[in-house]
């Protein structure tokens, strides 16, 4: 019996010293690299920024949150500086992307991710102001973000450049149409991107995030700031019996596959939409059928 728990603990002693491994090789993945990250004072984009630093990359942390972007680059330290932009204005966008050419003389990564729940409306009483903001949070940045970084990766020879899309641009009525054609504008602008670059080593990408607990549901409600925590949890317990996989999804999820799209061996992948969902997309589990439907 003592046996069986030896066998056991050397077992997960190795598994663990496996996993260090992979740990301390993950880290090396953006060594020497440089990214640019908007939506980086919060949720996913914050964590993406972490992993990046943890894995020994730089990143220019930009977003219009000033105090908690600030916060971020003093906490993050040297291999991270903040810059306001706000993704709607082309100038802000062109000038995080300088910043990271003035100050580290290069740019491996762009990830536009940054957004905000789009105008809750039905067409039928959309505010035609409101679509238009909706779409230059969401859609026009991300175009602008490619377009400011491009000119860079090629002079360089190459680069990364990884889009947030959504499963709501899979899923069509998922969430408010606004936001879910935005989305799904972001997944064509990927592939229409990644063939007008490849010619030139630039690889464009997009990731297709499932719901994961952020402060953008607290957004999405509209409350002040100290009541996001709370909301995410409980966005958090719903997520999870909406996903197949029955968990919640965590921004560091995300980051894992913003990571592997930006990594060189994913060097052979351009203009695909990954999905990061826990099976979302795929549809519902007998188990989840069976509380929705009676039996035909
Ligand atoms: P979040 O609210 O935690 O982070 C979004 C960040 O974007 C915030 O820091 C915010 O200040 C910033 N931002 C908003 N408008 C901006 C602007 N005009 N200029 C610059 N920055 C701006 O939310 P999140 O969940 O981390 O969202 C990140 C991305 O992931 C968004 O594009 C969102 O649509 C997408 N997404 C989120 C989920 C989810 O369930 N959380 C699912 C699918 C896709």
């Amino acid at each position: 019996m003592r046996w069986q728990t030896f066998a056991v603990c050397a077992g997960l002693v190795r598994a663990q010293d496996r996993s260090q491994g992979m740990r301390g090789k993950r880290r090396m993945r953006m060594q020497g690299k440089v990214a640019v990250i908007t939506g980086a004072a919060s949720g996913i984009g914050r964590r993406t920024a972490e992993r990046v630093v943890e894995e020994g990359g730089r990143v220019i942390l930009a977003d219009i949150q000033d105090a908690a972007g600030q916060r971020l680059a003093e906490t993050l330290g040297e291999a991270t500086r903040f810059i306001r932009c706000d993704v709607t204005r082309e100038a802000d966008i062109a000038a995080a992307v300088a910043l990271a050419e003035r100050i580290w003389g290069r740019l491996d990564l762009m990830f536009n991710n940054a957004g905000r729940p789009g105008v809750p409306d039905p067409i039928e009483s959309m505010p035609a102001e409101g679509w238009d903001e909706a779409m230059a949070v969401l859609l026009r940045s991300v175009m602008l973000g490619i377009k400011h970084a491009a000119p860079v990766m090629t002079r360089q020879g190459g680069g990364a450049i990884v889009n947030t899309a959504s499963v709501a641009g899979l899923i069509p009525g998922s969430t408010a149409t606004a936001y879910s054609v935005a989305k799904s504008a972001v997944i064509q602008l990927t592939k229409c991107a990644a063939l007008e670059l490849a010619g030139q080593g630039v690889r464009v990408n997009c990731i297709c995030p499932g719901v994961i607990a952020t402060p953008i549901f607290g957004r999405s409600a509209g409350l002040p700031t100290q009541l996001d925590a709370k909301v995410a949890e409980e966005a958090a317990r719903t997520a999870a019996g909406m996903h197949p996989l029955g968990r919640e999804g965590r921004a560091d999820d995300i980051a894992d596959g913003v990571l592997y799209l930006a990594d060189d061996r994913a060097g052979f992948v351009t203009g695909i939409a990954l999905t990061i969902d826990g099976g979302l997309a795929a549809g519902m589990t007998p188990a989840q059928r069976g509380a929705l439907w009676a039996p035909l």
